[in-house]
């Protein structure tokens, strides 16, 4: 591999496992395309989580309490390595995909008391629950004043909520895209949000990495993430599409640009020592070849040898 292929070889990079890839696998529950990690298997919204995660590191160096709601695996192993001081994995049913969790618990009953959590993740869950507005309420409660949550569902700004949830089986797949989906939310989800008290911006990962590191990170450009705290008394809690990211988050963003950036040098710097490393075996294959011709044009050349030589060169020729 010269130099010049191993720039154009390492094109993507893993946030989550910070490895370089040569691109991502098909994933997902319908299976799409550039979907999974073929390093660690993360999905898309697990690998810009990964990047919101490490640009709220220095904050979460600091946090008391950090609670999951049915976690990923990967927001374990990361929250794990920044050892904020509890971390409490809580899902209502852990056995239904083999979830490991600390608690078993839903999110419209948190076993935590008011004002008691700095982070709450909240992914992919809302849209599970029928009585989603009492979850908003509980994350609001729980939270403490500056504490965030991180939300993600699958939602379609360009519609109104779809939800119904006493529809049959093969309808909620149809509409709602899982069969143990209750809703498929539009605009209102934010109305809701704030309704339950919830403040906040709606954050595409293009915002924050803008489109080189989108593609390089192979996450989905407008994938949203909310991002919420608890509206201070005395203000109307509003929530929808950031004009600009926080800046908190773009903290740690530099950083992960660097990595990136310094996993494709190392790899530059890598594969140009190969190359030295085989120009090098080549020259001395060449001399060895080289000194190997002239002994044996010495030999062969000498008087004597070529006069002993003489009958069976005569022989040959018959
Ligand atoms: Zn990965």
């Amino acid at each position: 591999m010269s130099p010049a292929d191993a720039v154009t070889h390492i094109q993507h990079f893993c946030p989550t496992c910070h490895r370089p890839v040569d691109g991502f696998r098909p994933g997902g529950v319908r299976s799409r395309p550039n979907a999974r990690c073929p390093s660690c298997g993360a999905l898309e919204r697990h690998r810009f989580l990964a990047v919101l995660l490490d640009g709220l590191g220095p904050t979460l160096a600091h946090a008391a309490t950090v609670v999951d709601i049915a976690p990923s695996r990967y927001t374990t192993a990361q929250l794990d390595q920044l050892r904020v001081g509890r971390y409490v994995r809580v899902d209502l049913d852990p056995d239904a995909d083999g979830r490991a969790v600390d608690v078993r618990g839903s999110v419209t009953h948190l076993p935590f008391a008011s004002d008691a959590v700095d982070l709450l993740l909240c992914y992919h869950v809302l849209e599970h629950v029928p009585d989603d507005r009492a979850a908003m309420r509980e994350i609001a409660r729980v939270l403490r004043p500056g504490g965030r949550a991180l939300v993600q569902v699958p939602f379609r700004a360009s519609r109104a909520t779809d939800e119904e949830p006493d529809a049959p089986e093969e309808e909620r797949i149809a509409r709602f895209g899982q069969a143990d989906h209750v809703r498929l939310y539009g605009v209102d989800f934010e109305t809701r949000l704030a309704e339950a008290g919830l403040s906040g911006p709606r954050i595409h990962p293009v915002d924050v990495l803008g489109e080189e590191l989108v593609a390089a990170t192979g996450v989905k450009a407008a994938e949203p993430v909310w991002v919420l705290r608890r509206a201070p008394h005395g203000e109307a809690p509003t929530v929808g599409r950031a004009a600009a990211p926080p800046n908190h988050l773009l903290r740690g963003l530099h950083d992960l640009a660097l990595a990136a950036r310094s996993d494709r040098d190392a790899e530059l710097r890598e594969a140009a020592a190969e190359l030295d490393r085989v120009k090098t075996e080549r020259d001395r294959v060449k001399a060895e070849r080289d000194r190997w011709r002239a002994r044996h044009e010495r030999i062969t050349g000498h008087p004597l040898v070529r006069f002993a030589a003489a009958p069976y060169r005569w022989l040959q020729r018959r």
